[in-house]
């Protein structure tokens, strides 16, 4: 049964319109259990073939995900699928659902559930942490059977086409594992345009909204069409023909401009008088470097090294980390690559770097604070290895969600520290290293005159910085409205933050998902930040906005907008420059 033509207003987090049918997205943490019906005899063997099918399809699924997983550069352990393989076929647990089925009669699903419940019960009461973890892995294999038995009812509609995912939520690990070849865009219930499952959608491309409502998911099948408008942010279910029309050729002068745009990527990013903003990429996952060259970028303003630590049970080592950031280093070039310290914590998560769960992930032990406190181990490692690194090209470093001085100073003795290592082990490494802070609580971008001695750059990021000082979870799409990087005291502390660096005679740069928005770009010009970096995807259109407008309508326009009392008025400000000046960016 399809549904009713109708069109949903959610919230639009990655640019670009997707046309498909719905996956509708399994919740991997709950197991709901299914009504007890009981068979009829006759119906045993069908109820056992359904349950194998299931199971074939999971194995199969999971074998392709271990495989990806080990073909990344940055995920060469796929253990947490090794394991969910074992469990697929384990002799007691399969044993234990087709005995529910056979001699008890109940479907699949129902023995299914039961049998799961049993193993996750035995293991959760076992005193050996590790095995007690592993009833969550069951629950998981589990789910994912389960779906893969309700899939197995309905075979109209063939999988291969590729399809818009719908459903409550995506984890930041579970974006990263979506296969591109299968995935036209998401939809989901939960999120902002600056959670992380959104910062990956834009990096892949992915159209992507947030905020759409509980119910949709439960109420669409793998019938209903999607237009999905990354940039509205609307949805409209089962469109009639000369909607879908219309969408399709709105998908296509986009797709036209950005072909344009792309063609003046070896043009300097400089303004109408001669102003250079240098213009990088943001990286999450080290393969998508040849995308980065590809797109005119003048390096990386940021790698998140954070995803080469999720999906994974044990952290990367010191060879495996090296490896990759030698890697970036050299297909860098001269051109600076700026690697962040771990920052895991708030939506990126990964149990087995923390002690215990935090009630509010996003004010906890995330980041520096993390590798300063419990987990040292893990700073050391990473700085080792871009010491060792750093010889092979032009790296930086930068520290995540510092709030105090003396967390840079704790950096530097621990440098000092591994140097000297280094040095006795005869290790070459290098001796300068560039080392930076983001500029993303409100404690930093006050004290940013304090730190700008001690460091050799600033990055702000806009993401947090908004998150903490206007007090909204930045992955909670009911506060999502008050996501205004334009408000007045964002905008102070922007000022204040390039103030401090250009007193110090530091750069400072922008690498929040704000520096990809054009509407937005004449304030952080004007207001004087050397760098912008963002997806890929987005300089092209960046370079346009900055070639169409001089530094002295920007800082004109800047200036303005610091006497605003409210983001609205700041915003519209800076779009009526861009308006002026570049209005074919703002027609997509
Ligand atoms: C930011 O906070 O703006 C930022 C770039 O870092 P992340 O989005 O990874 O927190
Ligand atoms: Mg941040």
């Amino acid at each position: 049964m399809t549904q009713p033509s109708q069109t949903i207003q959610a919230i639009a987090v990655s640019p670009g319109i997707a046309i498909g049918r719905v996956l509708r997205l399994r919740t991997h943490s709950h197991l709901l259990e299914p009504e007890p019906h009981k068979l009829a005899p006759e119906e045993v063997e069908a109820e056992l073939k359904r349950f194998h099918t299931a199971q074939e399809v999971t194995r199969k699924q999971l074998t392709e995900l271990r495989e990806r997983l080990r073909t990344r550069l940055n995920s060469q352990d796929a253990d947490i699928f090794e394991a969910h393989l074992l469990l697929v076929d384990d002799k007691m647990f399969v044993g234990a659902v087709e005995k529910g089925i056979r001699e008890d009669h109940y479907t699949a699903d129902y023995a299914l559930y039961q049998a799961t419940e049993h193993f996750a019960a035995v293991f959760s009461g076992m005193e050996d942490e590790y095995l007690r973890e592993r009833g969550a892995d069951i629950r998981d294999v589990a789910s994912r059977i389960m779906d893969n038995l309700s899939e197995a009812h309905n075979h109209e509609i063939g999988m291969d086409d590729r399809r818009i995912i719908v459903g409550n939520s995506l984890s930041p690990s579970e974006t990263a594992q979506l296969d591109q070849g299968k995935v036209l865009g998401f939809a989901v219930e939960t999120g902002s345009a600056t959670c992380h499952a959104a910062i990956l959608a834009r990096s892949m491309k992915l159209p992507a909204v947030v905020g759409i409502p509980p119910e949709l998911p439960d109420s669409l099948s793998a019938a209903d069409k999607l237009i999905l408008d990354g940039y509205t942010g609307k949805i409209i279910i089962n469109p009639d023909a000369r909607t879908e029309e219309a969408y399709r050729l709105k998908a296509e002068a986009a797709g036209a401009l950005y072909n344009k745009l792309e063609q003046e990527k070896t043009l300097r990013p400089e303004t109408t008088d001669g102003f250079m903003v240098q213009l990088a990429a943001n990286l999450d996952t080290p393969e998508k470097i040849e995308e980065v060259k590809g797109s005119g970028a003048c390096g990386i303003g940021l790698f998140r090294t954070e995803y080469l630590f999720l999906n994974r049970v044990q952290p990367p080592d010191e060879e495996e980390q090296f490896e990759v950031y030698k890697h970036l280093l050299i297909a860098g070039g001269d051109n600076p690559v700026i690697v962040r310290t771990l920052d895991v914590g708030g939506d990126k998560f990964n149990t087995n770097l923390y002690r215990t769960a935090e009630q509010n992930p996003f004010l906890g032990l995330r980041g520096i604070r993390l590798c300063l406190h419990e987990r040292r181990d893990l700073l050391e490692t990473q700085l080792r290895a871009l010491l060792r690194a750093g010889i092979y090209g032009n790296l930086r470093v930068m520290l995540p969600m510092v709030s105090s001085v003396q967390e840079v100073l704790d950096v530097r003795g621990m440098l000092e520290h591994l140097a000297t290592q280094l040095d006795h082990e005869g290790q070459e490494y290098v001796s300068r290293l560039s080392l930076g802070v983001m500029i993303e609580t409100p404690a930093a971008a006050l004290l940013a005159e304090h730190f700008a001695p001690l460091v050799d750059f600033f990055s702000i990021g806009t993401n947090d910085l908004v998150q903490y000082t206007m007090a909204i979870d930045r992955s909670n799409e009911r506060v999502a409205y008050l996501y205004r990087p334009t408000h007045p005291a964002i905008l102070e502390l922007i000022r204040r933050t390039v103030e401090a660096a250009r007193r110090n005679n530091i750069w400072v740069s922008v690498c929040g998902q704000v520096a990809a928005e054009v509407r937005v770009v004449p304030l952080l010009v004007g207001l004087g930040v050397h760098e912008l970096s963002m997806a890929p995807a987005s300089i092209p259109l960046v370079r346009r906005a900055i070639r169409s407008m001089s530094m002295h309508e920007a800082e004109k326009t800047a200036q303005e907008a610091l006497r605003c009392s409210n983001a609205g008025d700041a915003l519209a400000l800076s779009e009526a420059l861009v308006r002026r000046c570049a209005p074919e960016i703002l027609n997509i």
